[in-house]
């Protein structure tokens, strides 16, 4: 078969270095900086933009994933690139391991589509840009004195998430309460290692107006959460123990509520999937992040207006991203209504 140049669809790739303002420490890591993959396919004069942010909890990093990212590039060589979920389907097949990686070739694929149909994303998927939700705004574990600092900085943002899952919980709580009174949210990373002491931290935050608490506990420890949800008032929510749709029916048995990313998804699509299928197992769905530019930002901020909570900062946390696309106001999300993703910036 003869195919013209033209048909042809092209995938590129980069590695950039995004520094962050602050050093990054969750429970189980610090970091500087984070080096993620950006995809730019092209076909018919169209350009979609993509990208990746490899984490090394899920065994990824940015040369394995670029390596997959061009793998499976030349299976997209010919197709049809508006029968979306046969593209789905072929990523699926051929990507492996590293869903960082699928989810920057689906983003870049349905930042293409939507372009080309001349409609921004939100509203090729029969979204409703005016329902974005609040997004928290992440506070890392720090000294005590730099958590005062950035709490105080956060003040245009209405709430915030911290991390915990450390030897010093109660004082990390007790130092942004020193500044704020705001809706605060607690992500403890799998830090707590046994149930005894994570119902010990989860009552003691419940009084101290904690909203929820993400990923307690390790993402194994799946019967001890289901013990823990038994005994305490806040909502549990899992992210670290789910990855795709496939995880959902298990966790639901010991989480009141999913952390859905991307990243870990594989894909705009297969983020749909997942929301979708969390509601129908009674689910409360959050839509959160990694560090990340405004094009992976804005991807998830598309699809932002199906959650009931929004964890959309990893570009806030940057000092480079070379980017421009969903813009925080008060702390709500606001999309633009350029054609595809609507983000700008330098290849
Ligand atoms: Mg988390």
């Amino acid at each position: 078969m003869y195919f013209s140049e033209s048909i042809k669809t092209l995938i590129s790739t980069k590695i950039r270095k995004l520094e962050l303002n602050d050093r990054w420490t969750i429970s189980r890591n610090s970091s500087d900086f984070k080096e993620n993959v950006f995809v730019k396919l092209e076909k018919d004069g169209v350009t979609g933009y993509g990208e990746a942010a490899p984490n090394i909890r899920y065994g990824e990093n940015a040369e394995l994933t670029e390596k997959m990212i061009h793998q499976c590039s030349e299976s997209l060589l010919h197709l049809d690139l508006f029968n979306y979920t046969q593209v789905k389907d072929i990523l699926d097949e051929s990507i492996v391991a590293q869903n960082c990686a699928k989810a920057a070739v689906d983003m870049a694929l349905m930042d293409w589509i939507s372009k080309s149909k001349n409609m921004p994303l939100y509203k090729m998927l029969g979204l409703d840009a005016d329902k974005t939700p609040v997004t928290s705004y992440s506070i890392g574990i720090d000294k005590l004195d730099r958590i005062k600092t950035k709490t105080a900085q956060a003040s245009d943002y209405p709430i915030l998430k911290i991390k915990v899952g450390t030897h010093n919980d109660e004082e990390i709580i007790n130092a942004v309460r020193s500044i704020t009174s705001k809706p605060i949210r607690v992500d403890a990373n799998e830090g707590w290692k046994d149930k005894e002491t994570a119902v010990k931290k989860i009552e003691w935050m419940q009084t101290r107006g904690v909203e929820f608490v993400e990923q307690p506990m390790p993402a194994m420890m799946l019967e001890e959460t289901a013990w823990l949800r038994e005994r305490v008032d806040l909502p549990l929510v899992a992210d670290e123990a789910v990855m795709n749709t496939a995880d959902i029916p298990l966790v639901a048995e010991a989480y009141d509520g999913i952390n859905i990313k991307l990243m870990k998804a594989g894909g705009i699509q297969e983020t749909l999937k997942m929301i979708h299928s969390a509601r129908a197992f009674g689910l409360k769905v959050m839509i959160g992040c990694m560090i990340e530019s405004s094009i992976a930002i804005t991807a998830a901020a598309h699809l932002s207006s199906l959650v009931d909570w929004a964890d959309l900062d990893g570009n806030l946390l940057i000092k480079n991203d070379p980017f421009c696309g969903v813009k925080v106001s008060h702390g709500r999300l606001i999309l633009n209504d350029q054609p595809g993703m609507g983000v700008t910036g330098p290849w």
